[in-house]
């Protein structure tokens, strides 16, 4: 059954404006985004055919700020689903109280596929069939799925030569020679972290010694194995896209880092066995890291997931049905608008340095993430609490509340 992201998001919308009585119009205002361009890309490929390739760039609300958030590029992406992550992206930014609203990029494309000259024409034939609509000042991309500083580095300098100027904030997750935040790379899965000890106090279960199963091994996914196990949980099991692998007593997080680099995959690491995605999300442990794609927890198996915390590193991983289940069960899901969030925090700790071009230190970057990821998790949960609710509640009666206020302040022109 193929499950639509975007009705996924409405959902969860439809629910938090019911129990917050959201004005009709105004929840209307919110389930729209305000501008969808769809882009067709003709690419010159290697063998010198032309190929034509769909992009998107989806801005969902810019009440609180400039548009913000990733691009995409993954031969399932579709124009709702990237409006769905478009939408993700607005609560996210309101719920860590940055000034910036939400927007997503994708384009259909297989770029494992590819070679790097292909993939470099693709984006910079992306980045200026979007260069209207982009800009420090309206809206500033970043990566995502199958994207990283090597991608953003190529519309930084695409958008730039079309201005004729430099503009390293139109976009972040840049390399650091062109702008980019020390602390960047390692962004999601620090701030996931965070969540998941303050998460971890109020459930009495101590990170140290405690089992950690993590789906999908990307930037997100490695990134958060490697701050959990510094926090002293066991990561007992890792998956990617072809297959996992599982050691009860702890997989070696660095070499497993370091065979995902040399061969592409995680199979195959020494003393572990082979499980696949499904016994992952299954498996025995006290904390679950989702961090591969959209509706991997379903109706069907959340029943049987095990793990007390479930952290949302990848966005929509759990559908609103199975969400339902699992709070039923006594689960804490913390919710991928908070959980990832650390990413587009730092994003716009790198805007912001953009803006200034004052330089921070590695430190100081950590430190304010910290700040910001525990003062998010705090205020997530104390709303949840007011309401009776579970944190994906909280989270959205948080965002929504923050949003309108600003579209409420700013009133509706004419
Ligand atoms: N793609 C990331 C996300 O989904 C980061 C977005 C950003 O840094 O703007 O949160």
């Amino acid at each position: 059954m193929n499950i639509n992201p975007y009705e996924n998001a409405l959902t969860q919308l439809d629910a938090a404006a019911k129990i917050i009585k959201l004005d009709e119009g105004l929840h209307e205002f919110l389930r729209t985004p305000k501008r969808v361009l769809t882009v067709s890309l003709p690419i010159k490929m290697d063998n010198g055919k032309i190929k034509v390739f769909t992009g998107y760039r989806v801005q969902h609300n810019d009440a609180r700020g400039p548009y913000k958030g990733g691009i995409r590029y993954h031969p399932n992406v579709t124009l709702d689903e990237v409006k769905a992550l478009a939408t993700w992206m607005t609560w996210k930014c309101a719920i860590t109280d940055i000034p910036l609203g939400g927007g997503k990029g994708g384009i259909v494309c297989d770029p494992k596929s590819m070679s790097i000259s292909e993939l470099e024409r693709l984006t910079r034939r992306y980045a200026y069939a979007i260069s209207d609509i982009i800009g420090a000042e309206v809206d500033v991309p970043a990566p995502d799925v199958y994207t990283s500083s090597r991608e953003m580095a190529w519309i930084m300098d695409t958008y730039s030569t079309l201005k004729g100027k430099m503009v390293p904030g139109v976009i972040t997750g840049k390399p650091l020679s062109i702008g980019g935040s020390k602390g960047r790379a390692e962004a999601t899965g620090k701030g996931l972290a965070f969540c998941v000890r303050e998460a971890a106090k109020k459930i009495n279960l101590n990170i140290k010694g405690a089992n950690v199963a993590i789906q999908g091994f990307g930037n997100a996914g490695t990134y958060s194995a490697r701050f959990l196990h510094e926090m002293g949980a066991n990561i007992i099991a890792v998956s990617d896209s072809t297959s996992g692998i599982y050691n009860s007593d702890g997989l070696d997080v660095e070499e497993v880092i370091a065979h995902k680099a040399k061969t592409g995959k995680v199979r195959g690491v020494a003393k572990s066995k082979e499980i696949t995605n499904l016994q992952l999300l299954q498996i025995e442990c006290d904390i679950l890291v989702p961090a591969a794609y959209e509706n991997q927890i379903t109706k069907d198996n959340a029943k049987d997931i095990k793990a007390k915390i479930i952290a949302e590193a990848a966005n929509g991983p759990t559908t609103p049905d199975a969400d339902k289940l699992l709070y039923k069960n006594g689960k804490m899901v913390i919710p991928d608008i908070l959980a990832n969030a650390g990413g587009v925090t730092v994003s716009y700790f790198e805007w912001v340095q953009n803006l200034t071009r004052d330089y921070w230190s590695h430190e100081k970057v950590i430190n304010m993430l910290e700040e910001k990821m525990v003062n998010a998790f705090n205020d997530v949960y104390n709303t949840a609490n007011e309401y009776e609710k579970e944190l994906r509640m909280g989270s959205m009666i948080l965002a929504i509340n923050r949003v309108v206020e600003a579209i409420n302040d700013r009133g509706i022109w004419p």
